[in-house]
């Protein structure tokens, strides 16, 4: 077998400086979900050693190797990283540095230097649907009659993704006016990332996108046919809604980001299914890790896995995540969620030392290479928020929105520049 040579370069940045000591910390803070992955690594003074599923040791990374290992598993496709997995398994990988680049945006110099000058930062609004019949395959609106006196709509009907993609375009618009360069991951808010809506996805694409699948090998036969017969509902539930998911990640992933932000609004799960207020409101943010046992047995988690391991981006992330909820809990006026507040954060996230920042498994957290914040900014359908969410009677910059909405999008705003400046 042809040895891999891995070519990359020498990360001098002080963010990449790093020891075994410091991944341990990381392994301990984010990603070892109560002790899951107790097996699979195991630190010595001078080595990580990393073991498969059946108990067998796969590789050992050393001291000496972890500055250009981060810097590779920040800088290369997920297929370079499956790559070096296997070469590293066989024991044939090496590396050959190369001078000195840094990933992080590098703000120019000078008097009209803007904030984000050098960055390059994407936004990923969540979710599609925002009509009614798409909603129903989505499950993320609120549609019902509005009992509560002095609510000033008879009913209340809120689609996420147009909240979600309407903060992400004024967000988008504050941060290029500071010279950020930013891409969204999808460009209207009806459409999936794959630019066009599900509906036409399903009518013009869907057919042919299961043929190529199945003749690469990535969908057997038997799964294509039950796809093939499926409602929408299904297909999106059995199928699409991980492959957009997937294809936001490598969408962003291709614009090599130094940022990303993934913008969402909650629901009160304690209030399902939605058919009424509630008076319960909390903001938060996730960031990656979270890990259990059952993450560490395919190729995808495994890869992702070393990289969150080695690199700084978990660190980072936390500290842009803790920014972000200081913002929504400071400008919306919304207390920061405590893990009993809600069932997925006492049962499958990790809390890290921030307030309101919790380490989940999410895909978007975990495939996206870059640092992240995954913010979750408040209750749709809180009374209060609902009313403010329907009144969509202002504008920033030619973008109609409402009040509540452009607040949020100023929050992620500070969340980053405050971020920014610390990392300074
Ligand atoms: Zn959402």
């Amino acid at each position: 077998m042809k040895q891999l040579i891995i070519l990359f370069s020498f990360c001098t940045h002080l963010l990449c400086s790093q020891s075994i000591q410091d991944c341990k910390r990381r392994f301990t803070t984010y990603l070892n979900y109560k002790g899951n992955l107790n097996a699979f690594v195991k630190f010595e003074k001078s080595a990580i050693h990393i073991y498969n599923a059946a108990g067998k040791k796969e590789f050992s990374i050393y001291e000496n190797e972890l500055q250009n290992l981060a810097y590779f598993l920040q800088n290369s496709t997920f297929q370079e990283q499956v790559q070096f997995w296997e070469s590293k398994k066989r024991g044939t990988s090496s590396y050959l540095p190369q001078e000195t680049k840094l990933k992080q945006g590098t703000p120019k110099q000078g008097a009209e230097t803007k904030l984000f000058q050098g960055f390059r930062i994407a936004i990923d609004p969540g979710h599609f649907a925002t009509n009614l019949k798409e909603a129903a395959v989505e499950q993320k609106y609120l549609y019902f009659k509005a009992k509560k006196a002095g609510f000033p709509y008879d009913s209340v009907k809120i689609f996420e993704s147009a909240l979600s993609f309407n903060t992400a375009l004024i967000l988008k618009t504050m941060l290029e006016k500071e010279g950020a360069e930013v891409m969204l991951s999808r460009s209207q808010s009806n459409f999936t990332s794959f630019n066009c809506t599900y509906s036409q996805w399903i009518s013009e694409h869907k057919n042919r996108v299961l043929d190529s699948l199945q003749k690469a090998g990535k969908l057997s036969p038997a799964k294509k046919a039950s796809l093939l017969k499926a409602k929408p509902y299904d297909v999106f539930w059995g199928f699409f809604r991980d492959f957009d998911l997937q294809n936001r990640a490598e969408k962003i992933n291709r614009f090599k980001p130094d940022i990303s932000v993934i913008i969402h609004y909650n629901v009160d799960e304690k209030n399902a299914p939605w058919r009424d207020f509630t008076e319960t409101n909390f903001t938060m943010a996730f960031i990656g890790g979270g890990f259990t046992v059952g993450n560490m047995l395919g190729t995808e988690m495994k890869t992702n896995f070393l990289r969150l391991l080695l690199s700084p981006q978990l660190d980072l992330s936390e500290t842009l995540a803790a920014q972000t909820v200081q913002q929504f809990h400071r400008l919306l006026n919304i207390p920061i969620a405590k893990q009993k507040d809600a069932v997925y954060l006492m049962k499958s996230s990790m809390p890290s030392a921030s307030r309101g920042v919790y380490c989940r498994n999410l895909l978007l957290c975990r495939q996206i290479n870059s640092v992240l914040v995954y913010g979750e900014a408040l209750y749709q359908d809180n009374s209060a928020e609902a009313a403010q969410l329907m009144k969509w009677e202002s504008n920033y910059e030619g973008i109609t929105t409402s009040e509540r909405t452009l607040k949020t999008a100023e929050a992620y705003f500070e969340g980053l520049k405050a971020y920014v400046n610390e990392k300074k």
